[in-house]
């Protein structure tokens, strides 16, 4: 029975979950960003058919996992695939991996290379120890379709418009595509409303007489958010921040929550015992 235990804990490690039915796993490989290409989609489901029942679970956070490999399979399905470059996904005290939207290289809302950034945060941070696990999330627009707000560190694309007047023709155009009624149209000028404006960038897409262009586009930072049995919502750090001020704002939250958090608390727990306050004055530039 204790050998079976340290057995559990390798594998688990190796991206293997125990199933409920004995001596069974589900595999999970780590897919960053959603993204994997055909070729090693179909080396999936050739190990789902040769190690599993022939399916795969696409999981909430765009990881795949393949149920039901059998306790004396995990070593050889583990070695195959990692050979293939699949690794398995991470579990337990660590970094998680990054998910993320399209953003701007496919969906027509994108404000930010979602894919990009996500690879390299992941390539950066995946797997790192913390106190309990760290969620990170990217996406592209204030659509918010990966839910930056529902994770421990949350990047969400935004840009800030800037009216040019002399360009205006009062078409409205801008106001019918603003879906939170923060710009308005009086004597035939456009107006924003700073703030109810939520940086999504919609008017300037709207816009056919380039009076309204991207005065700034960046980043919104959400920290401390998470779902789960005790949901939190994130709490907005910065808006607009460059690709520069948003690594050195991961490695600060990261020096942060390995030095004060306590063991099994999570990002948002650690920022309610001490404050955001606090954290702030740490990390922002
Ligand atoms: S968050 Fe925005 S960019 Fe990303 S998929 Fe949703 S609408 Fe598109
Ligand atoms: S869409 Fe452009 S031109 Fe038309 S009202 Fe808005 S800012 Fe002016
Ligand atoms: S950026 Fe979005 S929220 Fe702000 S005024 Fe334009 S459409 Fe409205």
């Amino acid at each position: 029975m204790a050998d079976k235990k340290i057995d559990l804990s390798s594998i688990k490690n190796k991206g293997f979950l125990p199933q409920r039915q004995e001596d069974m796993f589900s595999m999970r490989l780590k897919v960053v960003g959603g993204k994997v290409d055909a070729e090693k989609l179909r080396e999936i489901a050739d190990a789902a058919e040769k190690y599993g029942y022939g399916y795969v679970h696409i999981t909430s956070r765009q990881q795949i996992e393949i149920p039901f490999v059998k306790l004396e399979d995990v070593e050889e399905a583990s070695y195959e695939l990692e050979k293939l470059g699949l690794s398995g996904g991470s579990s337990g005290k660590k970094v998680r991996a990054v998910v993320a939207c399209q953003g701007n290289t496919v969906c027509r809302n994108g404000l930010i290379d979602c894919q990009k950034l996500a690879c390299r945060i992941d390539k950066k941070y995946f797997g790192e120890a913390v106190p309990k696990k760290l969620k990170i999330a990217v996406t592209g627009c204030p659509a918010a379709c990966m839910r930056p707000q529902d994770n421990d560190f949350g990047i969400m694309g935004t840009v800030k418009p800037e009216i040019f007047e002399e360009n205006c023709v009062g078409c409205k155009r801008c106001e019918k595509a603003c879906k939170v009624g923060a710009i308005t149209v009086l004597e035939d000028k456009a107006h924003i409303d700073t703030e109810k404006c939520i940086l999504c960038g919609a008017c300037i897409a709207a816009c056919r007489k380039d009076a309204l262009r991207a005065e700034k586009t960046g980043c919104t930072i959400f920290v401390g958010g998470k779902a789960g049995r005790q949901p939190r919502h994130g709490t907005k750090l910065l808006e607009l921040a460059d690709e520069d001020q948003l690594f050195s704002i991961l490695e600060k939250t990261f020096e942060y929550y390995r030095r004060e958090g306590l063991d099994g608390e999570r990002f948002g727990e650690l920022l309610e015992r001490l404050g955001i306050e606090k954290y702030r004055e740490e990390v922002l530039p």
